[in-house]
């Protein structure tokens, strides 16, 4: 089934501005507009505050690497700052800084006290060993850590694209290494290895936040009118954009725990479809073998990675890239709901198209916003020094357990011994981090709703998440006594 030419059709590009920095100060600007605040105020809020660049060199065998990095603060009104690092070939100046606007106003969203903040290193991951992977790691966080861009109370990176636990394990270890008496450092990154000071749930975090706010808005009937679909998600048809940590994530949750039917998949070299279903694990099992998803026995391979975007289904998740859906495509977009797991994959002349078409945003600064959720949770463990659920494990199940045994004396009758231990087991770290991420998902996705419900001038949910961000920063400023 899968094709041999990989040759894809160049498409016709319309002219849009897919300047990221742009787009989002546009999708800032449009919300301001709705709010009545100071002028210098709503500048101070959207303007990136501080960026470092280096370029540093890093020997890959006989040859010389000059590697180019940045790290953006967006906004110190609350500290630290929190944002991924990433390694792609296509890192600027200008993607970091709107990366970094975007994670200044997703913790706002998501109840998390941080600024935002966001670095990246200009290569191709792919390209490189792991060992030279690793030399500009340490590297980048010498650099970082020299001029004060990282530390548990400065700046804490996680995980981006390109990037993973590993990485962050070797972030932790460098900044050890030039702090050894700091009894905090753990928490100076988050995304590590559980052996590392990592926390149950982080590699999963954002696809699962990306499936708890899809719940909710599967489970509100004024969204589901909207979205002119049944409630729940189960039998949904889902088209994901990426099958790397988010989209693979995605996939597979929604799949396994709430019966959605994954209808196609796209990764950098193509796509593969399948209106009937394809079973995400059996995908990850052939990528991992064949090192594509390409030729996937289950599903048709199309050249295009842009197809999955035009295909018939109830959801498309882009969790790849930016500037994905634009003037160019958006009107053969066929989905009822765009979800957006990845930063930035919709372009404001797109998302005027897609909102003609009634197609159903829910925005990345909320959808995705999981993954910096879980980064507060382990960044608090790290701070604590404590697993979450240590201490009361035992005395939760010793206190179930009377309670039950008091119950079956009640009725006359014992539990069977499968309900037994369910109802026995007590709270530990995955089952807190799951519970604290739903309940920060759900309560972040009813804030917006009621902005976009009951504010006249707020026409869509991406500027209801925009004020809903707005408003907070500013009122942070206004407690700091910066803004009279
Ligand atoms: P990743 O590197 O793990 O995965 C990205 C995947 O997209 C890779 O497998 C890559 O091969 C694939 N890809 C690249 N170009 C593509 C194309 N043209 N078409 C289809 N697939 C393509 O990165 P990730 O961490 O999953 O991040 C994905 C997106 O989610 C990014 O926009 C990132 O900023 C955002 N995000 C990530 C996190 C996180 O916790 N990792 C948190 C919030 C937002």
């Amino acid at each position: 089934m899968a094709s041999n030419t990989r040759a894809v059709k160049a498409r016709p590009q319309l002219q849009e501005d897919l300047n990221f920095n742009n787009i989002v100060s546009r999708q800032f600007d449009k919300a301001a507009a709705t709010l009545d605040l100071p002028e210098t105020l709503l500048t101070q809020i959207k303007v990136c505050n501080n960026i470092f660049y280096v370029q540093f060199p890093v020997r890959t065998g006989n040859r010389l690497l000059l590697c180019r990095g940045w790290r953006a603060e967006h906004s110190h009104h609350k500290r630290p700052l929190k944002g991924g690092i990433r390694y792609d070939e296509n890192v600027t100046d200008d993607e970091v800084m709107a990366l970094a606007a975007l994670m200044t106003y997703k913790c706002a969203i998501v109840n998390v006290p941080f600024g935002g903040s966001k670095g990246g290193i200009r290569i191709n991951p792919r390209e490189h060993s792991e060992e030279v992977l690793e030399r500009i790691t340490r590297r980048f966080t010498a650099e970082l850590a020299a001029k004060n861009f990282i530390g548990p109370g400065i700046n804490v990176p996680a995980p981006d694209m390109g990037t993973g636990e590993r990485e962050m394990a070797w972030i932790a270890d460098t900044y050890s290494a030039l702090a050894p008496t700091g009894i905090d450092n753990l928490a100076c990154v988050t995304g590590k290895p559980l052996s590392q000071g990592g926390i149950r749930g982080r590699k999963e975090a954002t696809g699962r936040g990306a499936q708890y706010g899809l719940r909710e808005a599967f489970s509100d009937p004024k969204s589901l009118k909207e979205m002119g679909l049944s409630a729940g998600l189960e039998g949904k048809r889902v088209a994901v954009q990426g099958f790397g940590n988010v989209g693979y994530h995605a996939a597979t949750l929604l799949h396994d725990e709430d019966g959605c039917v994954i209808v196609g998949l796209s990764e950098w070299d193509g796509s593969i479809v399948n209106p009937k279903g394809i079973n995400p694990h059996e995908v990850h099992a052939w990528r991992k073998e064949k090192g594509t998803i390409r030729g996937f026995p289950g599903a048709k391979t199309i050249d295009d990675p842009k197809a999955v975007l035009e295909m018939e289904c109830d959801i498309l998740i882009p969790a790849a890239l930016e500037n994905q859906i634009t003037i160019s495509n958006a009107d053969r977009l066929k989905c009822r709901v765009v979800a957006e797991a990845a930063n930035g994959p919709t372009t404001p002349g797109g998302e005027e198209i897609l909102l003609k078409k009634d197609i159903f945003i829910i925005p990345d600064i909320f959808l995705n916003a999981g993954g910096v959720v879980v980064s507060y949770f382990e960044w608090t463990k790290n701070l604590t020094h404590m697993r979450f659920g240590r201490l009361e494990k035992r005395i939760n199940e010793i206190d179930k357990n009377l309670l039950i045994t008091g119950i079956e004396k009640t009725i006359g009758q014992p539990f069977d011994d499968t309900s037994r231990r369910k109802l026995m087991h007590g709270v530990d770290e995955a089952v807190l981090v799951r519970s604290g991420l739903e309940e920060s998902m759900i309560a972040a996705y009813r804030e917006i709703r009621e902005i976009y419900l009951k504010r006249k001038k707020v026409t869509d949910m991406r500027t209801a998440a925009f004020v809903c961000a707005i408003e907070k920063v500013a009122e942070s400023y206004k407690s700091l006594g910066i803004w009279p």
